[in-house]
């Protein structure tokens, strides 16, 4: 693993930052109750449920047992500093909608069907008032929208804690409380804080699995997508409040999302963006089952795939819907058509990439394939990175795109995919820089997803199959009319579309004649396509066979993490893999496995996650 980043994917400042603010730490251990205090009866078992992601209420294990097990539930989310200022990866874009949906959360809780016991904590105000950039009193009456969306309930149902997890947490253990929380995968950052949650809380703590991803098998692939078929199609968890007696306990911080957000000063920029509650969820995820039948001929143009697509990924990603409920939903409310049964698949597609990361958290840092570790790192280019970044390129479908992304937050596939291809195939950057660049963007950005896509983008596993997108043709087959172009680079409206895809070729005639000089209103390309693309592909195929090869250990099929298993992953070794002398010791082949190689391809084939259209 190489240092190249100061800051994580899960993903804020590092490790150091976890025990920085702990003087402002809020609830302090002083005023956290015992389970008994708060029930009034002897030996009280209470349980902490620990919000970070899976942010609701309903289809939620770690909820749902604490509720069925204890005498008292104190749902509880803990605003860490590591994700903000400097260190922080996310857009403020991100975290404006993480705090809404935090808000929505609390009116969730407010509104449980359980009796309820609140005690107000000592006003920690000062103390983070003494570290936050401003004070925790002040809200912006600008920024609220018109549902309010950053107010949590009047009278809240989540205890919102500050500070370090792992010390806030070790309070709750302390006083005798069961912390629950939802296993998730993680990587970097949010790795070692559940590693240091483990240590802290000891036997205190359970991370539950309830996301239908397998954990603790050596194998996970092993009836991988049986496993899953039956869970996603089992009865979601609902905490039984009414029938379990269970009490609900809200310690009052005085902390609110709406402080957080003003005491950080988040200024999101972005336009376009979903507000992050369980209302707008439920809205959309409606909507999009009345129009699920346009969605296959729509998703792969840019400026269709904005309305056509379901626009769930954010609300999948904090868990204000689980996968689960989506996939029920539409199972149950929308009509046969392929466009449900192309749906669903995607759904399974998340599933699929977020395993990855439970069977190797690496996917962050390193190559899957150690042949690729270095690929691209010593044609570090910063010039070429700062062009792509800022839709300065010279190609107008990945200009509008990356453009696109920064001020919305959301591409669809075939443009994350194009411009990922753009950056490793053809500006040959290392993939690691637009993978942090697209993370720190995304509203909906899943490291579980977001690095594994990239990396399997970018080529680094070793698969047989590898697309490299043209982005001209992407003009001619998704933009022709050079709407979603124009609108993202309005300097290129006044040109001619037939010019779209190569503008450097418009002659010097037409572009006197529009009033728009390329190379002064907008750059030349970058790069020459064609010699590029052929340069990464002599690159490339001269070291494919070595990496495909690698495949055969098993290590490194395990982080490869490929829906047909180790299996496959020796059977593109043995197909692809170079003869060196010892190979055959590493691959350990049988005949069950030579009988697997044409399942190979397949295998690959499905490890790409497309759009549902082959051509690049
Ligand atoms: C380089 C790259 C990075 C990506 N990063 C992310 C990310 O950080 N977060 C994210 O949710 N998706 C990511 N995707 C996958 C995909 O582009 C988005 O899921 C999709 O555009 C989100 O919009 P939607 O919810 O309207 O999608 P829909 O088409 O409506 O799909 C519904 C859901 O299915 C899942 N899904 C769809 N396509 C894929 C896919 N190819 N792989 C895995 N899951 C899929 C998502 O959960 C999505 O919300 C990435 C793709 C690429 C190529």
């Amino acid at each position: 693993m190489r240092d190249r980043r100061a800051a994580d994917a899960d993903n804020p400042a590092d490790t150091d930052s976890l025990d920085s603010a702990v003087s402002a730490t809020s609830p302090q251990a002083a005023v956290v109750p015992t389970p008994s205090e708060v029930h009034g009866t002897d030996n009280a078992t209470g349980y902490v449920v620990w919000h970070r992601k899976h942010l609701r209420t309903a289809d939620q294990l770690a909820l749902t047992r604490a509720v069925s097990g204890g005498d008292v539930v104190c749902p509880l989310l803990v605003f860490d500093p590591a994700f903000y200022g400097d260190g922080g990866l996310a857009c403020d874009a991100r975290i404006r909608f993480f705090h809404e949906a935090v808000a929505s959360l609390d009116r969730l809780y407010a509104a449980a069907p359980a009796p309820t016991v609140t005690r107000t904590a000592e006003a920690p105000r000062e103390r983070l008032a003494a570290t936050t950039p401003l004070s925790l009193n002040e809200t912006r009456e600008d920024d609220r929208t018109a549902e309010d969306s950053l107010s949590g309930a009047s009278s809240p149902g989540l205890t919102i804690g500050y500070g370090s997890p792992p010390t806030v947490l070790q309070r709750f253990a302390n006083k005798g409380w069961t912390i629950l929380t939802m296993a998730t995968p993680t990587s970097r950052y949010g790795k070692r804080r559940d590693d240091r949650v483990r240590d802290v809380c000891g036997n205190s703590i359970e991370f539950i699995s309830g996301d239908g991803l397998v954990r603790g098998q050596e194998w996970s692939r092993t009836n991988w997508q049986t496993h899953v078929e039956t869970w996603l199609n089992e009865a979601p968890h609902t905490p039984a409040w009414s029938t379990a007696d269970t009490t609900q306990f809200v310690l009052e911080t005085g902390i609110t999302p709406a402080a957080i957000d003003a005491a950080f000063d988040i200024s999101p920029s972005k336009t376009l963006v979903p507000t992050g509650t369980h209302r707008r969820a439920a809205e959309r995820l409606r909507s999009f089952v009345e129009r699920i039948h346009s969605y296959p001929g729509n998703i792969s143009a840019p400026q269709d795939a904005r309305e056509a697509s379901s626009g769930l990924s954010p609300y999948l990603n904090f868990g204000l819907l689980s996968v689960r409920q989506v996939y029920q939903s539409v199972s149950e409310q929308a009509p046969e058509c392929r466009g449900r049964q192309m749906f669903t698949d995607r759904l399974v597609w998340n599933l699929h990439y977020n395993q990855k990361l439970v069977d190797w958290p690496g996917w962050t840092d390193t190559a899957v394939n150690p042949v690729f570790e270095d690929f691209n790192r010593d044609h570090h280019d910063p010039e070429l990175v700062q062009a792509w970044k800022g839709g300065e390129t010279g190609f107008p479908m990945v200009d509008a795109a990356m453009r696109c992304l920064r001020q919305t937050g959301w591409l669809n596939f075939r443009m994350r995919a194009m411009c990922a291809s753009f950056f490793v195939h053809i500006l040959q950057q290392p993939w690691w820089i637009g993978a942090d660049w697209y993370h720190h963007h995304l509203i909906d950005s899943d490291v579980g997803i977001n690095y594994t896509q990239w990396q399997s983008q970018a080529g680094t596993i070793g698969k047989p199959v590898q697309r490299v997108y043209n982005p001209r043709k992407q003009v001619r087959d998704h933009d022709p009319d050079g709407d979603w172009i124009c609108r993202w680079l309005p300097e290129l409206a006044p040109l001619p579309n037939t010019f779209l895809d190569r503008p450097e070729r418009t002659p010097l005639a037409v572009q006197t004649d529009c009033g728009v000089t390329i190379g002064d209103d907008y750059p030349r390309p970058v790069v020459d396509f064609d010699a590029r693309r052929e340069a990464f592909w002599s690159r490339y195929e001269r070291h494919h066979p070595a990496a495909a090869r690698q495949l055969a250990r098993p290590e490194i099929a395990k982080r490869a993490s490929f829906s047909g298993g180790y299996d496959a992953a020796k059977s593109i070794a043995a197909e692809y893999g170079d003869s060196a002398e010892d190979s055959a010791a590493d691959m350990q082949l049988s005949l069950s496995d030579a009988a697997s190689l044409d399942e190979a391809a397949d295998a690959a084939e499905d490890e790409m996650g497309g759009d549902g259209t082959d051509e690049s």
